[in-house]
């Protein structure tokens, strides 16, 4: 499981008025990124992905 910079088009937006999981955005750990997609695994490296928050996890760290 690689990220091969796929997901840089499936990028969410970023907007701090909500969590990225309350609009629907998915985490993947690898690629360290939330993604608009509706399947379970990441289409970049294929890694399943989170739909929800873990330790108050948000948007990313800055
Ligand atoms: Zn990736
Ligand atoms: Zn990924």
């Amino acid at each position: 499981m690689v990220c091969r910079n796929i997901c840089e088009k499936y990028r969410a937006t970023k907007n701090k008025g909500s969590s990225p999981y309350a609009q629907g955005y998915k985490r993947c750990q690898v690629c360290d990124l939330f993604i608009k997609w509706s399947g379970t695994r990441c289409p970049c490296c294929q890694r399943t992905l989170r739909t929800k928050p873990h330790n108050k996890e948000a948007w990313y760290d800055e």
